[in-house]
């Protein structure tokens, strides 16, 4: 039973919404890059835990904090006798180990991922101390892209190469696990009420209202190129269809999420959108979906609750 689902992170929506609106730097470009492919190795990972067949209560992109350091448990499993912490990367093409180091072929160190889960299992044990849960911890760093190759890698069992999932899968399924009680669910619990909500702020690149580019983009492919009809708005580059209200509260979701400080009015949406050809529309599509705020000049919206 997934107890916690994995959702898009908030960098990761705030960063598409920028790479798409401005012209990232290289370094930006490359966080945007990674996250994105962090992203699509965890909903692989999960895509490959479906074939769990026992009962477990799963818990994803936890993130926890002990003595004021954060770490962050990209799955979380609790079976009937053990719990299992993942770190699931999605590192493709060629690595190498030297003394303990990682590096991709060209030579440019990475951070160690089997560091990074030590340390996440130390810190998650600290948590259960505190806690009083006792359930023993079993660690595993899962490599889900095919095209990964570690050279000098370490004969570690949990390390979990690409060619080794099938496998491990099968062991997975025949630990034990059909009897969950109130122990079980209450540690469940008490992860959820530990977890933290990120501000991905501080970790953006600078933007502003006036160097962001503005206008509908389709919510598929990011194209601006997009036609917004009454009805309808069609984007000319991936063909995809949208409703036009949908597509303008899209955007000001997109508002929103990029300048959560400023309040929404109708001429700031009209700038925003750009492309929607009368205030009226965006006025509509405000009071329809939005609580309004004062009379007037001074009328502006916010979300409703
Ligand atoms: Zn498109």
């Amino acid at each position: 039973m997934i107890v916690k689902s994995r959702q898009v992170s908030g960098e990761l929506k705030l960063m598409r919404i920028l790479n798409a609106r401005m012209e990232l730097e290289d370094k930006d470009k490359q966080n945007y890059f990674n996250l994105e492919k962090g992203f699509e190795g965890e909903l692989k990972f999960d895509a490959l835990m479906t074939n769990l067949q026992q009962e477990r209560l799963i818990l994803n992109d936890l993130l926890l904090e002990k003595n004021t350091t954060k770490f962050q448990i990209d799955s979380f499993h609790i079976a009937q006798a053990t719990v299992y912490h993942f770190e699931v990367k999605n590192f493709e093409g060629d690595y190498y180990i030297e003394k303990d180091r990682f590096f991709t072929y060209s030579g440019k160190e990475v951070l160690n991922p089997l560091h990074q889960l030590r340390r996440s299992e130390t810190l998650l044990r600290q948590v259960f101390q505190n806690s009083g849960f006792s359930f023993p911890i079993e660690s595993y760093l899962i490599f889900v892209n095919p095209s990964f190759t570690l050279y000098q890698a370490p004969k570690d069992p949990y390390i979990i190469f690409p060619t080794q999932l099938d496998r491990f899968l099968l062991k997975m399924n025949r630990a034990p696990s059909s009897n969950l009680n109130t122990r079980h669910t209450k540690l469940a619990e008490k992860l959820l009420a530990l977890h933290q909500i990120d501000d991905p702020y501080k970790r953006l690149p600078l933007y502003s209202f006036e160097g962001v580019r503005k206008g509908v983009m389709c919510g598929s492919c990011y194209s601006f190129d997009v036609s917004v009809g009454e009805y309808y708005t069609i984007c000319n580059d991936c063909k995809c269809t949208e409703e036009s209200d949908n597509a303008i509260l899209r955007s000001i979701s997109e508002f929103q999420l990029l300048f959560p400080e400023r309040k929404i009015t109708t001429s700031i949406i009209y700038d925003w959108c750009e492309v929607i050809k009368s205030v009226k529309t965006i006025r509509r599509n405000l009071a329809k979906n939005f609580k309004q705020i004062g009379y007037g000049k001074w009328v502006y919206y916010e979300n409703r609750n």
